[in-house]
């Protein structure tokens, strides 16, 4: 189960691994199941899916086992940031500016573990891999609450605990202690933007805290610590990727381990009313030339290309101008922002 799928319908006490319906559906990996609409249409335009990429990772594995040997985690969808492209499924601190902004939304609650107790029942023995995701799951005890059980179940030592966080929290003594008897830590830090454009596409984000957190966790002395950063690109962001990269190479590069920190790249999408109009898919004709222009300038050539390529893969029309810019007005008349300054590159490419 992921972030991107459909939730079932149907809340359940205790899961039978083997032969609950739900999960017996989301088995067919070669048919269009319904719930991974949001991965094939990704597909279908021609990106590599979180689907496709999750099949690719586990491609070695043995067999496909009915154990829990893998567990994707949602946290509740607490969030202290309301991020350009999010919305209230997945941070609770969009709500009141979905609210200013009469966008229609489905009130959605999810449940931390103080009352989901489904974890209680859970057998963790044949568990090789847990990721948790939120909301901001550092902001929840939810994680402790499962690695703990994990532990009194013996089997810390075997799996790879790995998170999406936004990098805004340091961890807990507890949290670490218990990340120190994983196999290995995986942290994926959100980072959209640096600097000044940080600050409005992960607004109410403040980009000079954020960094002194990354610089912790870079220098942090944990021996089964792996960092990469993840990149959400969308029209708000897709002319700062340089200074991205330009940051992770003079700061970022290396974690305390030696070990490389890369860039993997993902794309906006239609989770939420703002992932759609700042999707690339949602572009004009100008931006799109602006846009591949300043892409072909970036150093890194991975990133480089799977921009080049998405970019080459959307039409654009100019009619989508007055959508973006009414959303981006309207972030600016609840926030305070200025995007016209601050994302002044988009904004000269939607007037040329
Ligand atoms: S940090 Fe993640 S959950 Fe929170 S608003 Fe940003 S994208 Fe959404």
């Amino acid at each position: 189960m992921c972030c991107f799928q459909h939730l079932s319908p149907r809340t359940y006490n205790t899961i039978d691994f083997e032969n609950n319906d739900y999960l017996q559906e989301l088995r067919k990996v070669d048919t269009d199941v319904a719930q991974c609409s949001s991965c094939l249409i990704d597909e279908r335009r021609g990106n590599q899916s979180h689907r496709q990429a999750h099949i690719l990772a586990n491609a070695n594995n043995e067999t496909r086992q009915t154990k829990l040997t893998t567990l994707t985690y949602n946290c509740e969808n607490t969030c202290n940031l309301a991020c350009i492209t999010c919305g209230p499924r997945y941070s609770s601190k969009w709500k009141p500016d979905y609210q200013r902004m009469n966008i229609e939304f489905v009130s959605f609650e999810k449940q931390s573990t103080h009352k989901n107790t489904v974890y209680k029942d859970l057998d963790f023995s044949c568990l090789k891999f847990l990721h948790f995701q939120g909301g901001e799951p550092l902001l929840t005890d939810d994680h402790l609450l499962i690695l703990s059980k994990i532990k009194e179940q013996n089997n810390l030592e075997n799996v790879v605990v790995s998170y999406n966080t936004n990098g805004n929290f340091l961890p807990s003594p507890e949290t670490l202690e218990l990340w120190r008897q994983a196999k290995l830590v995986k942290l994926y830090f959100s980072i959209d933007a640096v600097g000044e454009q940080y600050n409005i596409v992960r607004n109410p984000g403040e980009w000079h805290k954020v960094e002194q957190v990354l610089l912790y966790y870079r220098d942090l002395d944990l021996p089964n610590l792996w960092i990469e950063i993840g990149t959400t690109v969308s029209l708000a962001n897709v002319f700062y990727i340089q200074d991205i990269i330009n940051w992770r190479d003079q700061f970022f590069s290396k974690t305390h381990n030696d070990d490389e920190i890369k860039i993997y790249i993902t794309f906006a999408g239609a989770t939420s009313y703002g992932g759609q109009v700042l999707a690339l898919n949602n572009i004009t004709p100008a931006i799109k030339s602006a846009a591949l222009a300043y892409v072909a300038t970036v150093s890194d050539d991975v990133i480089k290309n799977t921009l080049t390529s998405a970019l080459n893969s959307v039409r654009g029309s100019p009619a989508h101008a007055d959508t973006i810019v009414d959303y981006l007005n309207k972030i600016d008349q609840f926030r305070g922002t200025d995007w016209k300054t601050t994302l002044s590159k988009l904004h000269t490419a939607i007037h040329e």
